[in-house]
């Protein structure tokens, strides 16, 4: 066996040779002309001429080995059910839902938007698409309608898939209300909306667009709907992002790459045994979702569990007993879960007969050292640290135990994953800055299989967005600043954009600055992210009222921030509202009118800020320290 080091040397020196040895952990219905074509930098078009299908990949072609094994097992402590399908079950579940996609007129090419609960019909939904070769765009059941309303016009699904209603810690959060509005906003309007009605909220179905699951259900039968076989380069998947400005990006995602990278990360990275149990406790809203609840472990012939549930209802020690009971071999979860669980008394954590876990994998947020080492001690088990992005599907850094265990390094996430060559570079020239020093941890094209594609709809946006940062160089922005070791252990280091990490969920202050912006007694508004215990961040807003009798008195402002938060949560969703609304009569600003967020931000986090010599006026900063004293 090769180390790690040639290993990855190998993935990037020749990539062609090391990714067509890789195609071969996934069916092909026709064998590519091309590994990599490389006619259109920075665009980089993996296994072009191949023919595939995700869905054959994820289901079907299990179905001579594992047609009985569970492929699928829902769990929900929010409405106390669970429900295993096997491989077998899986397979005439999608062929059903694909059977009323297509019924309804979604052929290959078309969009569907899914916008669901954690529940086993949102998993035959993606797979569905999938299968004839539709596009899903999944959008969290957190965002509410002013969010969803943009990606429906982003998108321009011909029919959304959607729910009644969610839970969450116990409490129904109805979702056709706010799906309806977000229609009655959109300027694209689907021509249909299919609705899983679970019982939890009733609602009225509009007449000519929405369809029943259970009556379409019945009336397709155990149809058989066969595989689209698609192009490689055929988009599978469209997910939002935020980024810099207040429009959501639309990551598009590709078939053949995406399927080779999933296989190849379930073995090297996630260490993942066909017919063994993948526990991600993630949100199919999320790309953690995507790559390791739904495609990742299924291709790899696994057992998923789709958890409908926080980490602590009834009790701290329920995704423990999930494990136990579903006797999972890998776990994936944030940091933020962890540092909740901290909180609690341990003893939920012990006595469970954890012998079949190998590892937990931590990704989402920055991981500190202190929750890394309680919840390895905890679980006596090795947790592994990976970054990544909604951008790039798959790590970037981590430790590939399945090549080579390297050791890990504290408060670093690991060395570069294969394919991925990684740089730390200077953020203006795009010189590399040596060992030891900060710069912008970048990757030199092409970026390995299964990273996006483009934005969807807007190719340019792609290059500008994330291939025009540094002057000498055309590399990748990650949009992070990280420092290497001479080993090649990168730490990460924060955004160099104004993205916000909260609970491990990707917010821009843009798009809360916004939103906060149409509250009609607000004149201006800045959002920064401050350092916070638990969630590793928190948004926090600092507000200049259009007229100063709506801050006048502790009375005025409490009312004035309780309607803002309200107004963020119904836009944007309560994941989006800010922590803390504090009122000033003026921002920091420089001379020439850009907000100083990073100055805020410092304040917020106690800390000195810096360079103050564009600042226009001194006293706007005393104002945001005199906002936070105050509410201290
Ligand atoms: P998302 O696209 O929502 O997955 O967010 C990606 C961003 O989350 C990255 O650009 C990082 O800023 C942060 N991130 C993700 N994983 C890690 C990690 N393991 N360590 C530090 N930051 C991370």
């Amino acid at each position: 066996m090769t180390g790690y080091r040639e290993y990855h040397r190998r993935s990037v020196e020749q990539p062609q040779e090391f990714w067509a040895e890789k195609a071969a952990l996934i069916d092909w219905h026709r064998p590519f002309e091309q590994v990599l074509d490389a006619s259109r930098k920075p665009f980089a078009a993996w296994f072009r001429g191949g023919l595939t299908n995700l869905c054959h990949n994820a289901v079907d072609r299990h179905l001579p080995e594992r047609a009985q094994q569970a492929a699928l097992v829902w769990e929900s402590t929010e409405v106390e059910r669970s429900r295993s399908y096997s491989y077998a079950e899986l397979h005439r579940e999608v062929q059903r839902m694909a059977a009323i996609l297509q019924r309804h007129g979604v052929q290959q090419g078309d969009r569907v938007l899914i916008y669901m609960p954690m529940i086993p019909e949102a998993v035959f939904g993606m797979l569905a698409c999938a299968r004839i070769g539709a596009i899903h765009s999944v959008v969290f059941g957190g965002f509410a309608a002013v969010s969803l309303a943009t990606r429906i016009d982003d998108a321009a699904p011909k029919l959304i898939l959607s729910s009644d209603a969610g839970s969450r810690a116990g409490r129904v959060v109805p979702y056709k209300p706010l799906l309806d509005e977000a229609i009655a906003r959109a300027a694209h309007k689907p021509e249909k909306v299919l609705m899983v009605d679970r019982g939890l909220h009733a609602f009225e179905p509009v007449a000519g667009r929405d369809l029943d699951h259970a009556a379409e259900s019945a009336a397709v039968g155990d149809s058989q709907v066969p595989c689209v076989w698609v192009d490689s380069t055929h988009p599978s998947y469209i997910l939002y992002t935020s980024g810099t400005t207040g429009r959501p990006k639309g990551v598009q995602r590709d078939t053949g790459g995406y399927a080779v990278a999933l296989a190849t990360s379930m073995r090297d990275i996630f260490c993942g045994r066909p017919g063994g149990t993948y526990f991600c406790s993630s949100d199919i809203g999320w790309v953690v979702g995507h790559s390791y609840i739904v495609y990742g472990p299924l291709i790899h012939g696994m057992t998923t569990v789709l958890y409908e549930g926080t980490p602590v209802r009834p009790d701290a020690g329920i995704l423990w007993r999930l494990a136990e009971r579903h006797r999972a071999q890998v776990m994936f979860s944030s940091p933020t879960a962890v540092r909740v669980l901290k909180k609690f008394d341990a003893s939920f954590m012990r006595d469970r007969d954890l012998s079949s876990l190998e590892r937990l994998f931590l990704a989402g947020e920055p991981l500190d050292e202190p929750t890394a080492s309680w919840i390895s001690e905890m679980l006596g088990k090795p947790v592994v640290d990976n970054y990544w992005q909604t951008e790039t599907g798959w790590p970037i850094l981590s430790i590939a135990a399945g090549v080579e265990a390297l050791p890990p390094k504290a408060g670093s996430p690991g060395v570069a994953m294969p394919g991925y060559r990684v740089s730390v570079l200077d953020e203006l020239s795009g010189e590399p800055v040596p060992a030891g020093h900060k710069g912008v941890l970048a990757i030199d094209w092409p970026l390995p299989p299964g990273c996006m594609q483009t934005v969807w709809g807007d190719d340019q946006r792609f290059i500008d967005t994330y291939w025009s940062n540094f002057a000498s160089r055309q590399a990748y922005s990650t949009f992070d600043w990280g420092v290497a070791d001479e080993q090649g252990y990168v730490t990460i280091l924060g955004r160099t954009d104004d993205v916000i990490n909260v609970a491990g969920h990707r917010l821009g202050t843009r798009e809360i600055e916004e939103s906060i912006s149409s509250h009609p007694a607000v004149a201006e508004v800045a959002v920064v992210g401050a350092a916070d215990e638990v969630k590793g961040q928190q948004a926090m807003a600092f507000v200049v009222a259009r007229d100063a009798s709506r801050t006048a008195d502790a009375q005025a402002r409490e009312d004035l921030q309780r309607e803002i938060m309200q107004t963020v949560q119904t836009q944007l969703g309560a994941v989006a509202r800010p922590a803390r609304v504090l009122f000033v009569s003026m921002l920091p600003k420089t001379r020439s009118g850009k907000l100083l967020r990073r100055s805020i931000q410092a304040l917020c986090e106690q800390r000195p800020t810096g360079d103050l010599t564009t600042l226009e006026d001194p006293a706007a900063l005393d104002q945001i320290r005199k906002a936070l004293a105050d509410q201290a």
